[in-house]
């Protein structure tokens, strides 16, 4: 049964998509079966996989209005060797949408049931933003991956996270846990990055993954040619990190039976 991840942070620009597309690749690199979810109408983790968003005929939206099923929406990344369920700017009007549904923030999650069984991990690229489509991600999900910079605000800003994650737990999802919060485009010879970092550190303990993402323009450059830098560039120092964090994954976490609850349709 697949482990499904949320990659999230109600920050923009933080580097959700950038690890949720290189997490994929890493992970397929490493011999795990992969879909990735895009949950931002942007479509930036779609386009970063090497799909054309606009030539989509089915997404997540039509995942989430029921039309579709995952299994019929999905599309293969050949180049990038994981599964893509897409996004482009029609799931901006989901959110108005779905307002009349019924269970419509765990949409997703009874979507994602049929499908638990074919992969090793089904990643989840949210909005910045928590919307009910980031809300849809957090039902379906086992756990949250937080990306974030260690700047001076960082710390504020994960408070306001963790009371969401705990909110979602106690109410909608008892099985989400924070897996983990990976520091991204880190730059060791800023002492404010390390003295953040430390802090990290003190407050989450082991939740603070092993690797860390440096600051490496081929992650920055990669999604203009429509792929993540795992596989535009895999001897690139980031890509190399992003092999390595999805090895510290695969190695660390329990197995997937220890997930499996989640993976049942919601009552
Ligand atoms: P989000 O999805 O949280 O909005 P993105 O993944 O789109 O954030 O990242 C924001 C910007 O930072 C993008 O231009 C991306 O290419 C760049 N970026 C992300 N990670 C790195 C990194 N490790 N090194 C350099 N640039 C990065
Ligand atoms: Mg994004």
């Amino acid at each position: 049964m697949a482990k499904i991840f949320c990659i999230a942070n109600q920050k923009g620009g933080v580097g959700k998509t950038t690890t949720t597309v290189n997490l994929a690749a890493g992970l397929a690199k490493v011999g795990q079966r992969v879909l990735m979810i895009d949950l931002d109408p942007q479509g930036n983790a779609t386009m970063g996989s090497g799909i054309d968003k606009r030539q989509l005929e089915l997404t997540v939206y039509d995942v989430l209005l029921e039309s579709a099923s995952v299994a019929e929406a999905r599309v293969a990344s050949e180049t990038c060797g994981y599964d893509v369920l897409g996004a482009n700017r029609e799931l901006a009007g989901a959110e108005v949408e779905m307002v009349s549904l019924e269970r419509r923030e765990k949409r997703l999650r009874t979507a994602l049931a049929p499908v638990g069984a074919a992969y090793d991990f089904i990643l989840i690229d949210c909005p910045p933003s928590l919307s009910m489509l980031t809300l849809n991600g957090l039902c379906a999900a086992h756990g949250v991956i937080v990306p974030m910079q260690c700047e001076y605000f960082a710390l504020e800003g994960l408070t306001d996270l963790v009371n969401t994650i705990k909110q979602v737990h106690a109410n909608l999802n008892k099985n989400l846990q924070i897996i983990g919060l990976l520091r991204i485009m880190f730059d060791p010879r800023i002492t404010l990055q390390q003295q953040v970092s430390e802090q990290l550190k003190g407050h989450f303990g082991d939740k603070v993954f092993d690797t860390v993402i440096p600051r490496n323009v081929r992650l920055a450059e990669a999604p203009s040619y429509g792929l993540p830098g795992v596989v535009f560039d895999p001897a690139a120092k980031g890509s190399q990190a992003f092999i390595a964090f999805a090895q510290e994954l695969v190695d660390k976490l329990p197995p997937a039976s220890a997930f499996a609850p989640n993976a049942a349709p919601a009552p």
